[in-house]
């Protein structure tokens, strides 16, 4: 009797302190913050406004489709100039829905979604995860690691290589010289700053020589920044080079 009272109140104890941690630290939605059920979650508002990717998509670089027109179809884009990578996917659109998740992410305060981000990027990779035999996160140069403190690519490789049980080399591309933010810059720009900006050491290019590649970035804007990293893995021997990236820039028409 007195035991059954005891574990009572034992019980009653726990619930108390799940109950004050819930409190305390109650799950936020990832994107505006709203108190929501389970941790690594969106709201519904949120849910329903991120334009998550779903095929029909080019083959190619993952741009998704009004229309299905069969499988194995590439876009206009990648028919007149075919990307340095093989494949590559997104979880979802950049826009104003999506720009929180990301910005979040990327100034530090939200490094706990990257669990839940980590299984987005493995949903979204779907068939170039299974293949993936190396995780490669795009770089942060030294000068703006030391200031930002970690590098949101990497926390992403890591979550997503950890998920879908592949190792994860954070340090097989470095960045040769420090590139100006690409942001302001137009298409071409863009491709010309960062060209020939990436490298595999050479203690990392045994990790890379005749393997399959599976690249990690934040979002993909022009694709000018893991164009760069897949020459750069692929002079170090890489056999395929896909990218997987939380956001990508979709252009109308
Ligand atoms: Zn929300
Ligand atoms: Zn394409």
């Amino acid at each position: 009797m007195a035991w059954e009272i005891a574990r009572r109140a034992a019980e009653g104890a726990g619930r108390a302190a799940r109950t004050l941690l819930d409190v305390v630290l109650p799950p936020r939605c990832l994107a505006c913050g709203t108190i929501v059920g389970d941790p690594g979650a969106l709201c519904p508002e949120c849910w329903a406004g991120v334009g998550f990717i779903a095929p029909p998509c080019c083959t190619r670089c993952g741009l998704p489709f009004a229309f299905d027109s069969g499988a194995g179809v590439e876009c206009g884009e990648c028919l007149r100039r075919p990307p340095a990578f093989d494949r590559a996917r997104a979880v979802f659109r950049y826009d104003d829905a999506s720009r929180p998740l990301i910005l979040g992410f990327k100034h530090g305060d939200r490094t706990h979604a990257a669990p839940a981000f980590g299984a987005w990027l493995a949903r979204a990779a779907g068939p170039l995860a299974a293949e993936a035999e190396v995780v490669v996160p795009v770089p942060l140069h030294r000068l703006r690691l030391l200031r930002r403190h970690y590098n949101q690519a990497a926390l992403l490789a890591l979550a997503l290589g950890r998920r879908i049980r592949v190792p994860v080399v954070p340090d097989a591309l470095v960045r040769k010289r420090a590139t100006p933010s690409q942001g302001g810059l137009r298409r071409l720009g863009r491709f010309r700053n960062v060209a020939g900006a990436f490298a595999v050491p050479p203690r990392r290019r045994r990790h890379v020589d005749g393997r399959r590649v599976l690249l990690v970035d934040d979002v993909l804007t022009t694709g000018a920044t893991v164009e760069a990293c897949a020459r750069a893995l692929r002079a170090a021997g890489a056999r395929a080079v896909d990218v997987v990236t939380l956001a990508r820039v979709v252009r109308a028409g």
